[in-house]
């Protein structure tokens, strides 16, 4: 396998630990909404969101609505209850120092490198909380772009912003195994799953390296 010539990264449960801010805001839940109405103690209304959130992968209107339906009387309903787990999110995100140096890293090499992240536009703001906003070369959110992965047109677009031209010559690396992988790898690009613990589905094309954390990616760069 040769060497990336540039990396592309998805964000949540790539460069950022997704799961564990998302139980930080489970507590903040609780503490702000939850505490007085002593139907189920911290825990286990944490374990109940944990278990609706499915690390990401349900829908996010899906997993809110279980949320107001378990707790009909925080006074929130669909849209402000939107508006404060974005920001919830956002404000539990600290900047990781080792993903941080890494990234730096290859702007001093004048590696190119960058991130896609499917999503609304707060996608943003949990980059640029993250400290990754002011260090990409490039940050396609697909809500602005238009496109979500697996759809081609967003792998297109990230490999335009690489300024490479082969697709062969640059590997994603994500967690999502049909967004992620099984969309980079129809793309053409080399690409590397992190696998969070799980078996790799048996019909979609398979990764080209199997990691469990991100900072693996460093040994492939050196291979
Ligand atoms: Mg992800």
């Amino acid at each position: 396998m040769a060497k990336p010539n540039a990396l592309i990264f998805d964000l949540d449960g790539t460069l950022l630990n997704r799961n564990a801010v998302f139980v930080k805001v489970a507590q903040d839940f609780y503490n702000e909404y939850l505490v007085n109405r002593a139907s189920h103690t911290r825990d286990e209304a944490v374990a109940m969101m944990v278990r609706w959130d499915g690390d990401g992968y349900t829908d996010r209107e899906w997993m809110r609505s279980q949320w107001l339906k378990h707790w009909p009387d925080t006074g929130l309903n669909m849209q402000s209850l939107e508006a404060w787990y974005r920001a919830a999110m956002v404000r539990n995100i600290q900047p990781d120092s080792e993903i941080i140096d890494y990234l730096t890293g290859l702007n001093h090499q004048r590696i190119p490198w960058g991130i896609v992240t499917n999503g609304p536009l707060s996608q943003r703001d949990k980059c640029k909380a993250a400290g990754l906003e002011q260090i990409a070369p490039f940050i396609i959110v697909s809500a602005e772009a238009g496109f979500w992965k697996p759809d081609e047109r967003i792998f297109r677009n990230a490999l335009n912003a690489t300024g490479l031209t082969n697709p062969a010559r640059a590997i994603f690396v994500g967690d999502n195994p049909v967004a992620d992988i099984d969309g980079a790898k129809r793309f053409g690009m080399m690409a590397a799953w992190i696998r969070l613990g799980r078996e790799y589905p048996p019909r979609l094309l398979p990764p080209d390296y199997t990691i469990d954390h991100v900072l693996e990616v460093r040994n492939l760069m050196q291979a």
